[in-house]
């Protein structure tokens, strides 16, 4: 039986399907099994609603877009960080979920996908973590930056691959961005340490 969150994995699973370096990085399994979470609500979900799918997206994209937004009311959203760390306005404008791994909607021990949403004009600091890491934007924009290469702007299909304890960030400006990420390897479900100190480097 296809229901929201079934309809929601089947949208991911075909969009990673279809971007060529996300299913070389990982590719993510047919049929996982459930695990029942609870819905939580994030202050962001109007805005995910009200602004996606773009005319930006690819057609798979849209329907990964539509897919989020049909499951949203029963995702179990995350926050994840303090506003110490990111601030209140970042906290009221992006969530994110695991839809698959250890602790996902669906399970898998060594694959993990992420969702999340961000708004425009928001910075989601440097930060690392132990897992291998690859994500794409599946609509709107962002720029992606990572320890040893150029900032890129990026737009849906486009990818950001990190290898393990590479720093990392992201950043939108005039567009919000929904993004997937694929981790695997070691430290799947750390929470990615942020690195406030990186900051300012970012801005050069
Ligand atoms: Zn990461």
């Amino acid at each position: 039986m296809s229901d929201a969150l079934a309809r929601l994995y089947a949208a991911t699973r075909a969009f990673a399907l279809a971007t060529p370096e996300v299913n070389a990085f990982r590719g993510l399994p047919q049929d996982p099994p459930r695990l029942n979470k609870p819905h939580t609500p994030v202050p962001a979900l109007p805005h995910l609603t009200a602004h996606f799918p773009t005319k930006m997206a690819s057609e798979r994209g849209k329907v990964m877009a539509h897919a989020v937004i049909d499951a949203a009311d029963q995702i179990d959203w995350l926050l994840t960080y303090t506003e110490d760390l990111v601030g209140a306005d970042f906290l009221a404008r992006y969530g994110w979920f695991e839809l698959l791994g250890p602790t996902g909607h669906f399970m898998s021990d060594d694959v993990v996908a992420f969702v999340g949403y961000w708004g425009q004009g928001l910075r989601y600091p440097w930060h690392w973590h132990e897992a291998e890491e690859i994500y794409v934007v599946v609509d709107g924009a962002c720029l992606f930056e990572a320890e040893g290469r150029e900032a890129r702007a990026a737009s849906p299909g486009d990818t950001s691959h990190h290898v393990p304890w590479q720093a990392h960030a992201l950043r939108t400006q005039d567009q919000p961005v929904l993004a997937l990420a694929i981790q695997m390897g070691h430290g799947l479900n750390d929470v990615p340490e942020i690195l406030p100190e990186r900051g300012p480097r970012a801005h050069s």
